[in-house]
């Protein structure tokens, strides 16, 4: 028989959270996280966690730390209440009448998976179809630096950390002679780019000259919802294009692969509305022989779990962005917090997401709590 759960209680935690060090793209600079840590609790008092990863300004997507907040607050939390559920793949049906807001429904429904998990007692990885077991296999992201020493500086404590393969973020003026230098640095390290849709068909003549540097792959060069421009660049450039912007749905990707607007696809949980839609990318990219890998969103540790469950199923064959929780954070809000040895992050062999709340870190972030009984 259906094991049948209700959401009870729903509480938002807002915290804010200080970057170790700024992070800058293409479109923005940052040093804070605000953000939504959410608590669901069922008619037993088992208790799931989820994060919202949303940034304050909409330069990812259009979503924001407040129109997050409006959605999950006007719209999301009360179609949850009270329901009875079976499965949290329900979770997505019930949020089929509001239109994208990904962000907002990811987060509640990561919040709904890790409860079942729990409930069932089994790891959160094992819940979704993946492996617990599965050493995950990470990289880096690296925002724009001032100055090209700066850069080199920061790549150098990555690769010694034991990062698999760096990434570095770039924009028109600051890539092909950065990511030269860089690789004449470090001529065997897995390497890729991140334009977050800095450039245009009219830098085509730019844009092949990308191809002399052996990236592993170009994220998002174009526009982030020009699907035929990509296509058209990937047939000039030796060097596989990765969508990351332009990937929110199931059909994204069919447009994608039919185009061949890109050869790699980058999912995160947030951007394409949680694991329901994630698991179904994730099977087409598998099905079509297409390689995914995890993005980031410079999560805390409740996101940052999350993503490397995602990263625990089979298609999951680059290294993802789901660094250790010391990239990021003096102190982060789970216990124990994710490390990374030799480029490899292991789950803990636990039911739900496998890390503890650190109350006392989280409360020192939070800025206010919100509860929906
Ligand atoms: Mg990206």
């Amino acid at each position: 028989m259906a094991d049948l759960f209700s959401i009870e209680s729903v509480i938002l935690h807002r915290l804010n959270m200080k970057l170790k060090a700024p992070f800058t793209t293409s479109l923005d600079h940052f040093q804070n996280k605000d953000f939504y840590i959410i608590e669901v609790i069922d008619q037993d008092g088992n208790q799931g966690f989820g994060e919202t990863v949303a940034f304050p300004t909409p330069w990812y997507t259009e979503e924001t730390t407040e129109t997050v907040f409006h959605m999950m607050d006007s719209f999301l939390i009360p179609l949850l209440q009270k329901k009875q559920l079976s499965h949290p793949d329900q979770v997505a049906e019930l949020f089929m009448p509001i239109r994208r807001n990904n962000m907002a429904k990811a987060g509640l429904e990561g919040a709904i998976w890790d409860l079942y998990a729990k409930r069932q007692a089994i790891p959160l990885a094992d819940a979704i179809g993946g492996d617990n077991k599965k050493p995950v296999e990470v990289g880096v992201a690296v925002g724009i630096q001032e100055s090209l020493s700066d850069l080199l500086k920061v790549v150098e404590q990555h690769v010694t950390e034991g990062y698999k393969r760096i990434k570095l973020k770039i924009k028109p003026g600051k890539d092909l002679t950065i990511l030269k230098e860089v690789r004449k640095q470090f001529p065997d390290i897995p390497l890729m780019a991140d334009a977050n849709s800095a450039y245009s068909l009219k830098d085509l003549d730019h844009l092949k000259r990308f191809d002399e540097l052996g990236l592993q792959m170009i994220e998002q060069p174009l526009g982030h919802n020009d699907f035929l421009d990509h296509a058209m660049l990937q047939r000039q450039i030796e060097t596989p294009i990765c969508l990351d912007e332009s990937i929110h749905t199931l059909s994204d990707v069919k447009t994608a692969i039919a185009l061949g607007s890109c050869k790699i696809i980058t999912i995160k949980l947030g951007r394409v509305g949680g694991y329901t839609v994630a698991k179904k990318i994730h099977d087409y990219c598998r099905e079509h022989d297409v390689p995914v890998w995890c993005g980031g969103m410079l999560e805390a540790g409740i996101g940052r779990a999350h993503s490397i469950a995602l990263a625990t199923l089979p298609q999951f064959i680059l290294p993802g962005d789901t660094s250790a929780s010391s990239r990021y954070w003096e102190k982060d809000i789970i216990t124990p917090e994710v490390t990374m040895h030799n480029g490899l992050v292991q789950l803990p062999d636990l039911a739900g997401i496998g890390f503890e709340i650190d109350w006392q870190a989280l409360e020192s972030y939070r800025i206010q709590k919100i509860e929906y009984k």
